[in-house]
C-alpha cells in the first residue's frame, strides 16, 4: 500500500532506529513514561488509548488491554470492561474532535486476520468521512493522511486528559 503526503513518515524515517521500540508496542506504552513516543494518550489500570502509527485515516486509535493477551477470551471481565469503555470514551472524544461522518471499529485476531500485532489485542478505532476511501484507495492501493502525528497528539490529548481527571487513570501528557 502506498501513501501519500505523509510527513509522519518523514520523520519516522529520519528518526535514529535504535529510538523504534523493540518488543510488544502496547506494553511498551502500557509501561513507559515516554508517552509522546509512544503515542499514547490513555493509560488506565486495564487498558490503554494510543495512535496509531501507520493510520489510515486521522484519528486512527487503538484501544488495547495492559495485560499482554493475544484473545479476548484470555482477558478478565475487568479488562473487557474497561476496553469497551475506553473505546466508547475514545468515540467520543473524535467525534467532538473531528466530527467525522461514521467509524470502524474492529479488532483482527492472528497475522493471517491481518493483525500487525498478533499476540496482544487491540482495537482499532477509525473515523471515517463521506468520500475518504475515493478511487486511489480501490485501485491504487493509496491512503491519504493529511496531519502529522504531533498534531493529532496535541488535539486529542487535552480530552483525554479531562477523561483521565474524571476515572483516575493516567493521560498520556506531561
Ligand atoms: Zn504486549
Amino acid at each position: 500500500m502506498e501513501t501519500l503526503f505523509t510527513p509522519w513518515r518523514y520523520s519516522y524515517l529520519t528518526s535514529p532506529k535504535t529510538d523504534q521500540p523493540q518488543g510488544c508496542i502496547f506494553c511498551i506504552a502500557a509501561a513507559s513514561d515516554a508517552v509522546r513516543d509512544t503515542l499514547t494518550l490513555y493509560r488506565g489500570a486495564d487498558a490503554i488509548v494510543m495512535m496509531n502509527r501507520y493510520p489510515y485515516t486521522n484519528g486512527h486509535l487503538m484501544v488495547a488491554p495492559v495485560a499482554h493477551e493475544a484473545r479476548l477470551y484470555d482477558s478478565t471481565d475487568q479488562s473487557l470492561r474497561a476496553l469497551i469503555r475506553l473505546t466508547a470514551d475514545a468515540q467520543r472524544v473524535l467525534s467532538d474532535v473531528y466530527q467525522p461522518h461514521g467509524f470502524n471499529v474492529g479488532m483482527n485476531f492472528g497475522a493471517v486476520a491481518g493483525a500487525g500485532v498478533a499476540d496482544h489485542y487491540h482495537l482499532h478505532i477509525v473515523p471515517r468521512w463521506n468520500g475518504d476511501s475515493n478511487f486511489m484507495t480501490v485501485t491504487a492501493q493509496t491512503r491519504l493522511v493529511p496531519e502529522e502525528l504531533d498534531v493529532t497528539y496535541d488535539k486529542l490529548v487535552p480530552h483525554f486528559r479531562e477523561l483521565a481527571g474524571a476515572r483516575g487513570g493516567a493521560c498520556g501528557a506531561e
